[in-house]
């Protein structure tokens, strides 16, 4: 069982090859893909339209193996959480949030995470391994199944956020399948507007994704100066916010300026006084964006507490004035700790994050 490959590791291109090196026609991959995102198949016996030798033979030597969703919490305003299985000790988890004109699915794509941002609860918990793509989405997958989507033929899930647990960036190719199989007609068939990919700054792989993508960006820039931010986002110290604003830059203009999002979470008396907000308007100067005002959701142990709302209006208000499109996010599902930055899952080998971070990083 164990030696078998798990079809949810392929996008359309890598199963066609499979397809083909098995001496069979590359369109099997897409009548494969069919069967697993449009009707939920998970095992060959439904796929009619393939004949039985080779259902026989993609049974021996192949699965399709989603994640197991293993508990599922609900907060009072309808987000939906769900801790999924990833191997023997470790979990992740994955947010629904559905609101009137959407329904946003927030993705993890590491165990852990490496970067230890100050105002995070999974950057303190350490940092186990990169999701496969299978476990990447399969969490979609296994939200969808959870959703009703495979039987009623209902779209639920209408946007993508790479906002969970972990740094998608530091999980490049990984991340990229699961975008392919995200926008593909054949796979999810989401516009790619509605996918988008949330870093605390990579600067080599945000420019990959620029070329090798078109879905959205968005920064978790939590700063508006790079000492503060070599502080409370560390991985500014590899990469310098003016590296990563000439990055955001590159970005838009591929995109024929379609902004970027900027992810800024409001901590008292530590990034939201007024200098802070002017700082931040001179940083976007040049760089189509609008601004995520992120009312900080507290988690234990943290030193951290939430600016009060009217210190966040009238940051918002200097971002405004100078035509910066700035929305402050709704708190969504904080009584099942499902917020922005509450992730936790189940992480095993928290002593080696710190090694694991160098390695990575430099
Ligand atoms: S904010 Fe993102 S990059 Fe930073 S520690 Fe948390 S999960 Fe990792």
């Amino acid at each position: 069982m164990t030696d078998k490959v798990n079809l949810l590791d392929y996008d359309r291109k890598s199963l066609e090859l499979y397809f083909t090196e098995m001496g069979d026609k590359s369109f099997r991959a897409q009548q494969v893909l069919k069967w697993i995102y449009h009707q939920g198949a998970v095992d060959f016996e439904s796929m009619t339209n393939l004949s039985k030798p080779l259902r026989a033979i993609l049974e021996q030597n192949t699965c399709i193996t989603p994640p197991e969703i293993i508990s599922e919490q609900k907060s009072e305003d309808g987000t939906r959480k769900w801790l999924i299985q990833i191997d023997g000790g470790n979990s992740v988890e994955t947010v629904f949030i559905p609101e009137n004109d959407r329904g946003t699915l927030c993705i993890s794509s590491q165990v852990g995470c490496p970067l230890e941002c100050k105002f995070c609860s999974t950057g303190q918990q350490g940092f186990n391994r990169n999701l496969s793509t299978s476990e990447i989405i399969g969490q979609v997958w296994a939200a969808n199944k959870a959703l009703g989507y495979f039987e009623n033929d209902k779209r639920i899930i209408t946007n993508i956020v790479f906002m969970g647990m972990g740094e998608p960036l530091l999980n490049y190719d990984n991340v990229l399948k699961a975008i392919n199989l995200l926008t593909d007609d054949l796979g999810f068939g989401l516009a790619r507007r509605r996918v988008t990919v949330s870093t605390s700054g990579i600067i080599p792989e945000i420019d990959r994704l620029k070329e090798d993508t078109n879905v959205s960006l968005a920064i978790s820039l939590h700063a508006s100066n790079n000492e503060l931010r070599n502080d409370i986002v560390p991985i500014n110290r590899s990469y310098p916010m003016r590296d990563l604003l000439a990055a955001c830059k590159r970005f838009t203009e591929a995109r024929d300026n379609e902004p970027i999002t900027i992810e800024y979470v409001m901590l008292k008396n530590v990034n939201d006084s007024l200098q802070d907000a002017h700082d931040l308007v001179d940083c976007l100067r040049d760089i189509p964006a609008k601004v995520n005002l992120i009312p900080f959701n507290t988690f234990p142990g943290t030193n951290y507490t939430c600016s009060e709302i009217k210190t966040i209006n009238a940051f918002r208000d200097v971002l405004v004035k100078s035509n910066i499109i700035t929305i402050t996010r709704k708190t969504r599902g904080d009584d099942i700790d499902a917020a922005c930055g509450q992730l936790v899952g189940k992480v095993m080998a928290k002593a080696e994050r710190h090694q694991k971070n160098r390695v990575e990083l430099n």
